[in-house]
Formats: C-alpha cells, structure tokens, sequence
C-alpha cells in the first residue's frame, strides 16, 4: 500500500497522451481535488428527475450516474461498510444489523438495541478509507458514516461525531462547509456525510409516500447549499452521492410467520424481517434441517454452505447456519402479530426494488453520462483513486466506471 500522488502523471503516460497533463486544482494537501462522498439512505434511483431533487438531478447531469447494485443483505450497515472497503459483507464482518461471533462471547451487535457498534472487533476485517488515509497522512472528516466513531485499527477520522438524528441535513451541510472555511492544506481530502431521513420515511410511510418524498426534498436542498458554499470558496470537489439500498413497499397481508417454517424449539432466531437468520437450539439441528428443506411459498431457506454463490454470503463465521430469504415485499415475522411497516429492504440485492443509487460529478469525471448498472463494491476503488492511494485489496473493480472519467483520470486496474 502506497500514496501515489503522481497517479494522474503515470496513467497519462501509460495512455500515451501528447500534451502536458491538465492537472486538477489543487484544494488540499493531498494536491488532489477533495473528496466529498455523500449518502442519503434508502435513496431509490427512480426518485431523481421527479421534481423533487433539482440539485441531485443537475449533479447527474454535470457528471455521471449508474443504478447501483448493493451487497446483500441490502440493509444499512453491511452496506455503508462495504462502500468503504470494497469488500463483501462475508468479508469485512459486518454481515448484518444484528450479528453474533462465537469469538466475540456475550456480545450482541445490534443496530436496533445500539449495543456493541463502537467495538472494533466488529469491524476490524475491513479497512474503511478513512483509516488508509489518516495512515498515510490524509485529513479525513465524517459526518456519521457508519463505523466513523469506532476506534477502527486504532484510527478514526481526523473529525467524527456520534450519531444524532436530530441534526437536521442542514446543520449537517453546515458542517460540513465549516470544514473547507480553512486553508487548503487543512481541509479534509475525504469528508463523508450521511443523511437519515429518507430511509426513516420511507420505512414509516414507504417509498412513494409524500413524507418520503418531502424527505428527499429536505436533503436536496441541503445539497443546494453545500454546492454553493463550496463554490463560494472557490473550491471544484469531487463529489459522489450514493444510497446504501433501495427501499419495497411492505404489506401486513404479506407475512410468513417463522413459526410456519420450522418448530420455534429448534429455532434460535438471531435476525428477521426481509430476510432471517437462523442457528438450531442444541440438539434439535437434524428438526430444523428437515423443516427449512421443505418448500414454502414466497421464501427460500438454504443452510449457509449452500447459499447461491452470486450473494457472496455464508462464509463468514458470524452468517448463522441458516439463511431464509423472502420474496421482495414479504416479511419473516417471529411474532405472526407483529407490526410491518410500510417499506422495507434487505431482499435480494438484484431485486429491481433493491437498486441504489450513484451519481459523481466534478473534475474527475465526464458530463452527461448513464453508465451501466455497477455493484457497490466498486465504489471504493474509484474513491482510492480520486484520493492518489493504492486501495486494500477489495471485491471492486474501477472497470465498470472508467467510461465516465475524464482521460487524465482513466486508471490503471
Ligand atoms: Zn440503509
């Protein structure tokens, strides 16, 4: 691993060009442009051009933009990790919002009951890109980002912050721009800024709902003034957006009960909802394999060594013995009673519902472009790039994005 600010340099040299490189303003210390990468939860694609997000829309236009395939489970946490590590959840660990390792004893991760998120142990698989980039000397400042407050192989950010949901996108922005009133040598070359509040309406109201959509308006013109004010400062960022999922539509018609598939005395339930998973209580492992091999409509259970391979899930320690996927817009419930909200995610991460959203724009990239579909692990080598420094290894490829970089971005794999 090694800083390679004479990246831009190299690659022209390596593409043949024949006239002096047109170097991007320097903004910061790291003689590259600052990166700026945005996520707004539970963002479907299909909200853009709706008229509700102007300034997201325009970012598209002025840059480039590709429906985005998350990592399954397409839930919060795997997913923000995987965007700054380019690794599988089964790679980094953090393999769902509840999860349980036999090496990590008494401890339950649960973003639900907030216990056990600030242990590194959690998360110490993967080496998020702000931890390469303090290491080599980079100031990097986030905003909420999951795993940002945790002291990740004894590193966080320069600036980080525990969550707080009642800080409005707003002060969020605001923030953010307090960031780049410094010196160019004081300002972060990577800042992250996560936002809430679309995910949180769309599960509460679902993904079409007023609410989900005055939600994304909020956040737009929060962007609108972080576009301003970093233009007020003269300062041309590369600027990604990103969601970390997509967002379905859920039904209390719709609910399997886990009771219906298997025994509730052979089943030690660690996770439900779009997806569960499952251990066997001691002892009753043969029950609970004979139950969740018989076909059930609307779901299907796989022990973990046999779950298909293109959902590159199972061989983690922390997957439990068994995965039940439901059919997108279905709910496992452990409780048939139980309240469902109105949107949900975690399906499959091919369901078209499923899809998240990536939009850059800035001097790394071309105007007006649609690339193809990319997965999201490939968002990590792009950011590496931007940033001049050689990326961990990682599940991503920069393939699938380098048609819309500009020449003197164009890398090599
Ligand atoms: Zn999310």
């Amino acid at each position: 691993m090694a800083r390679f600010s004479s990246l831009l340099i190299l690659i022209l040299c390596l593409t043949g060009c024949e006239t002096a490189p047109v170097t991007p303003r320097a903004e910061t210390a790291s003689g590259l442009p600052p990166v700026i990468m945005i996520s707004i939860d539970g963002f479907r694609p299909d909200s853009l051009h709706r008229g509700d997000t102007p300034t997201l829309d325009a970012l598209a236009e002025q840059g480039i933009s590709a429906p985005m395939r998350p990592s399954f489970p397409s839930i919060t946490f795997p997913n923000h990790y995987t965007l700054v590590t380019g690794l599988r959840p089964d790679h980094h660990g953090v393999i769902g919002n509840t999860m349980i390792d036999p090496d990590i004893a008494g401890e339950v991760f649960s973003v639900s009951r907030k216990t056990g998120l600030d242990d590194p142990r959690w998360w110490d698989n993967g080496t998020p890109a702000w931890v390469t980039a303090q290491m080599h000397g980079l100031m990097t400042a986030v905003m909420f980002w999951p795993g940002s407050d945790v002291p990740i192989l004894n590193t966080r950010p320069e600036i980080w912050y525990h969550f707080d949901p009642k800080r409005t996108p707003t002060q969020r922005v605001d923030t953010v721009l307090s960031w780049f009133e410094h010196p160019p040598e004081k300002r972060p070359a990577l800042s992250l800024l996560y936002f809430d509040g679309v995910d949180h309406a769309g599960h509460k109201y679902g993904p079409f709902a007023p609410e989900t959509r005055a939600a994304a308006r909020e956040i737009d013109t929060a962007l609108a003034r972080l576009i301003n004010g970093l233009s007020l400062h003269h300062i041309a960022a590369n600027i990604l957006v990103v969601s970390d999922h997509g967002m379905t539509t859920l039904s209390p018609q719709r609910i399997i009960p886990l009771t219906s598939l298997a025994p509730a005395k052979s089943m030690e339930v660690v996770t439900s909802g779009p997806y569960a998973g499952i251990n066997p209580v001691p002892g009753h492992e043969r029950d609970l394999a004979r139950a969740l091999s018989i076909p059930h409509d609307h779901v299907t259970c796989w022990p973990k060594a046999r779950i298909p391979e293109r959902l590159h899930y199972g061989s983690n320690p922390r997957v439990p013995a068994w995965l039940c996927l439901a059919e997108t817009g279905w709910t496992l419930a452990r409780d048939p009673h139980e309240h469902i909200s109105a949107g949900g995610h975690g399906y499959d991460m091919a369901a078209p519902d499923m899809m998240a959203t990536f939009i850059a724009s800035g001097p790394a990239f071309l105007s007006h472009k649609t690339l193809q579909p990319i997965d999201n692990v490939d968002v990590y080598p792009l950011l590496m790039m931007l940033l001049g420094l050689l990326p961990e290894n990682n599940d991503g490829s920069l393939t699938p994005l380098q048609g819309g970089l500009r020449d003197t971005y164009r890398a090599i794999q």
